[in-house]
């Protein structure tokens, strides 16, 4: 397939380059990252969209997202869709595919799951919203990138499943590092509190897959001194991203809100940028009781 691929960077270019592994043809464009291997570089965002079947957007923003369709948007043929999987705002994805469709072209907003590793070793959870059409021609693009591709609805659909997820992920690993935090208070061991809740009803990824006591259950970034992994200022963006949209549908999200304030004083005012959303239970261990009773 003609392939175009905007944005190069951490996630992009892995993803470009499994595209151009297996044979398709890709054209890349990126303000500063360089192509990666297999990936032929073009002038313009709009240059590598020429003569497209499917193009592909991995960039950080929706307001990014929103600049860069415009320039997409022209250079598209009839039916070539628009896929974008970056992690966007519920109405720029709605408004970049209604953009998109009224020019005639498919559009899917399809974010992803997985992370660096899972975009290097073409093992992502894509989560997608748009058309059954526009669904169709990329699936097999899916395919290669990721290891699952689950059709969520209509446009918006995806970035919905990704804000709710990770507003689960944060409120689980926020609780999970302050049991820990108040089990080591407590004089209970890490590793059987490890052992009690991995196969208890307080189990979840963050205890089970994730856990971020170091030394404890499997490998994690707790284990490499908090080194991402998922670093926290993602978590945070992913956080704001759901509360925007909790406010825009009028979504009562206390939890949500209790932890997005709690990852914005973490990475923006106690060093918690560029360490892994994990590294909350040093800083819960390192406290005493700040909640009023
Ligand atoms: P990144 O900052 O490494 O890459 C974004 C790239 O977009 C950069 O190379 C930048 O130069 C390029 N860019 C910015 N504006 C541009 C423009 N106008 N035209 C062309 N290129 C432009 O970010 P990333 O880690 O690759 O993340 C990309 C998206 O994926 C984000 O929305 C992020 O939230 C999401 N995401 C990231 C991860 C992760 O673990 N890194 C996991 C899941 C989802």
């Amino acid at each position: 397939m003609k392939i175009g691929f905007i944005g190069l960077g951490n996630m992009g270019a892995p993803m470009a380059a499994n595209l151009a592994k297996v044979g398709h043809q890709v054209t890349g464009f990126d303000l500063a990252a360089p192509c990666p291997e297999g990936v032929v570089s073009a002038e313009s965002a709009a240059a590598a969209a020429d003569g497209a079947e499917v193009v592909i957007t991995m960039l950080p923003n929706g307001d990014i997202l929103r600049a860069v369709a415009d320039q997409l948007i022209p250079a598209m043929g009839a039916g070539a869709v628009l896929c974008d999987c970056s992690t966007v705002d519920v109405d720029s994805a709605r408004a970049v595919a209604a953009q998109a469709e009224a020019a005639g072209l498919g559009a899917l907003d399809a974010p992803v799951s997985g992370g660096v590793g899972g975009a290097s070793a073409g093992t992502l959870t894509f989560m997608v919203g748009g058309s059954d059409a526009a669904f169709a021609t990329v699936q097999p693009l899916f395919e290669v990138m990721g290891q699952k591709a689950v059709h969520c609805g209509a446009s918006g659909a995806g970035q919905a499943a990704k804000i709710c997820n990770n507003m689960i992920l944060g409120v689980t690993m926020a609780v999970t590092c302050e049991a820990f935090a108040l089990a080591d208070k407590l004089g209970l061991d890490r590793a059987k509190m490890f052992d009690v809740v991995s196969t208890s009803s307080g189990y979840s990824w963050s205890m089970n897959a994730y856990c971020p006591a170091p030394g404890v259950g499997p490998q994690s970034p707790a284990d490499n001194d908090y080194k991402p992994g998922f670093a926290a200022e993602l978590m945070l963006k992913d956080l704001r991203l759901s509360q925007q949209a909790a406010r825009a549908v009028d979504a009562d999200t206390p939890m949500g809100a209790h932890v997005t304030a709690l990852y914005a004083e973490f990475v923006e005012a106690e060093g918690g940028k560029g360490r892994d959303f994990s590294a909350l239970l040093p800083r819960f261990a390192a406290r005493g009781r700040s909640t009023p009773d």
